[in-house]
């Protein structure tokens, strides 16, 4: 065969990924003027001040080499501190913890670790959109659960185990919940490890927003009786800290996973960023009052965009955590996408349409409340405005 023949050099699996549907959505958005987001999955608040001087002290210091490849003993043991305090769990900053290139990259680490070629992994939706892809990418085959909306999106322990199969290894879990912001309590957690426990499998459990829940403590799957052995507690800095362009994030979990999780990390990233690595510190150290003041920012917000939702005559739980509120519009008759295209066109608005997180998410907005009440306030006028028009 002449190498001219070849149509493409692309891998096939690469080439079968879908681009995500929250970018098209943006990439909209960005031709237009005089738009309001509602659409992006970060806080709206500038990283907090002494942990931005943290990170010049440590450039000022020198401090611009590679750190140790699994992160810097200091921030690991930092991070241990932090869950021990949060959630009374152990983990050995030597051997139980990795810091990652935002909690992203430890998904992808986490997986690659742990999939075999034709593994199953439960992805349960509506998801975030990276989930999927990453099972993928690491050689393994996604399988999609989804959930009630009856139900705030739960994930029910008899769903849980209609999914399994002789292939399934692993799962990831999402509490609070991107996109629908919803929480899940010690008991319902407890209800899936039942599951987890019957059919050997392993959890990664993306914690990312465990900070910001709003109405009862959050609580971890690896505090679970029995979990800490099968789970990841795949977490970072991106949300609770403001600090999402900074990329760091971490796993903790059995020393055997993170050495193999550390191994791919030396050959593929060799550390996280060293400026990064110190501000880190200094936010584990230092930041309990601006974590506070944001979070109480977000209930505000939150409490504020549900009550306009529902005024608005649309359905809308309370979400717990997380930053953002997942209406129905199925009353409008529209599907998620027209109603988000239709909205942006008309009213400047942009929101990102329920069905790009999974099957179930169709008739559902994902609306992100991490802006300004003023920014919200104008948002929820002009989507009044649009349901009037309709
Ligand atoms: N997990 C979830 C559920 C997220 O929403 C995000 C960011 N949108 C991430 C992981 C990735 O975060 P990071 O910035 O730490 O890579």
């Amino acid at each position: 065969m002449s190498p001219s023949s070849k149509t493409t050099y692309l891998s096939k699996t690469v080439e079968q990924l879908q681009p995500s549907g929250i970018r098209r959505f943006f990439d909209l958005a960005s031709k237009m003027d005089n738009v309001i987001s509602l659409g992006v999955g970060e806080p709206d608040f500038v990283t907090p001040w002494n942990v931005i001087e943290a990170s010049f002290h440590s450039l000022e210091k020198g401090y611009t080499a590679y750190t140790a490849n699994a992160g810097m003993i200091e921030l690991r043991t930092r991070i241990s501190a932090y869950l021990k305090k949060k959630y009374q769990v152990d983990y050995d900053p030597e051997e139980q913890v990795i810091v990652t290139v935002g909690a992203s990259q430890a998904i992808d680490l986490a997986l690659r670790a742990l999939i075999d070629p034709g593994d199953e992994v439960i992805v349960v939706e509506p998801s975030f959109v990276s989930y999927a892809p990453a099972v993928s990418l690491a050689g393994g085959i996604p399988v999609k659960v989804d959930t009630d909306p009856l139900q705030q999106f739960k994930l029910e322990p008899e769903l849980l185990e209609k999914a399994i199969t002789e292939k399934t290894k692993a799962i990831m879990l999402c509490s609070p919940n991107n996109p629908t912001g919803t929480v899940l309590s010690k008991d319902e957690l407890a209800a899936i490890a039942a599951v987890v426990k019957k059919y050997d499998l392993f959890v990664l459990s993306d914690e990312i927003y465990g900070e910001l829940c709003y109405d009862e403590k959050h609580t971890s799957f690896s505090q679970i009786p029995e979990m800490k052995e099968r789970t990841l507690l795949l977490s970072g800095f991106s949300k609770a800290f403001a600090m999402t362009g900074w990329r760091l994030g971490y796993a903790v979990g059995p020393s055997e996973i993170i050495k193999a999780m550390t191994k791919i990390h030396q050959y593929t990233i060799m550390s996280a960023p060293t400026m990064a690595q110190h501000a880190a510190i200094e936010a584990l150290d230092h930041s309990e009052t601006s974590v506070q003041e944001m979070k109480k920012s977000y209930r505000q917000r939150r409490n504020f965009v549900v009550k306009e939702f529902r005024e608005m005559g649309l359905n809308c739980y309370l979400p717990g955590g997380a930053f953002y509120v997942f209406p129905s519009i199925q009353k409008t008759g529209f599907t998620s996408e027209e109603f988000a295209e239709k909205l942006l066109q008309e009213q400047r608005v942009a929101v990102v349409p329920g069905n790009v997180f999974g099957r179930s998410g169709e008739g559902y907005i994902r609306c992100s409340y991490a802006t300004s009440l003023k920014q919200l306030d104008e948002a929820m006028k002009r989507i009044r405005a649009f349901l009037q028009t309709i």
